[in-house]
């Protein structure tokens, strides 16, 4: 039988055009509802910009546009859509911290079943991170890769969870982490695996979110 070359090549160029114009579409849904504040067709959104991740990126790269943004909408897009379930769980909340957060001088090992214990010895961001979990009675992990999350949350099946990673890592934890419990994602401020930063007062607010206190 003569494969039908012309005819596959045609299919192909179609296919890639289709998945062209379906990112670009999906990018500018997600920054529109961004910019007015209100989500439309948010499954739509986030289907498209999981299933064609790098594609995205690529056309980000393309337009001199930052390659984060299909990370932030992403991330923003799952917070949103989860908010309501997160702020109704009163139990089993915990939150998942990166260990590059650590201080430079951080003196605690890795077990390899919880990861990190945090001393609070004051001297990086998640001694006061902890400190306020304590508070808001969310236990806190400090873990120290993507594999560490999953261990988590078998072992512990959260009912509820506050992730922070760089954009790239909390875009696919939380896709993870959706599949068990509603989550709500606090992106890096300063990446680059060592002594990185987060919004300390942001994860503290996302934890009042579902706080009587
Ligand atoms: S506050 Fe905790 S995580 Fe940070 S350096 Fe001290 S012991 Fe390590």
């Amino acid at each position: 039988m003569e494969v039908p070359y012309e005819l596959l090549g045609k299919f192909f160029v179609f296919l890639a055009v289709a998945v062209l114009l379906a990112t670009v579409l999906a990018l500018l849904l997600g920054v529109y509802s961004f910019k007015r504040h209100k989500i439309i067709f948010p499954n739509f959104i986030l289907f498209v910009l999981y299933i064609f991740y790098s594609p995205a990126k690529w056309v980000c790269r393309v337009f001199y546009i930052k390659e984060e943004l299909v990370d932030e909408i992403l991330i923003e897009l799952n917070n949103a859509m989860m908010l309501e379930k997160f702020k109704r769980m009163r139990d089993g909340r915990i939150i998942l911290l990166p260990q590059c957060m650590r201080g430079p001088e951080c003196a605690t090992r890795c077990d390899p079943i919880i990861g990190y214990e945090c001393k609070r010895c004051g001297r990086c961001d998640i001694g006061r991170i902890a400190k306020a979990a304590e508070k808001y009675n969310f236990k806190v992990f400090v873990v120290p890769g993507g594999s560490f999350v999953r261990k988590i949350l078998k072992s512990c099946s959260p009912n509820a969870c506050i992730a922070v990673a760089c954009h790239s890592e909390l875009t696919e934890a939380m896709q993870d982490i959706a599949k068990t419990a509603p989550v709500q994602g606090v992106p890096l401020l300063r990446d680059g695996c060592y002594d990185t930063k987060v919004d300390v007062d942001e994860v503290i607010k996302k934890m009042e979110l579902c706080c009587d206190v």
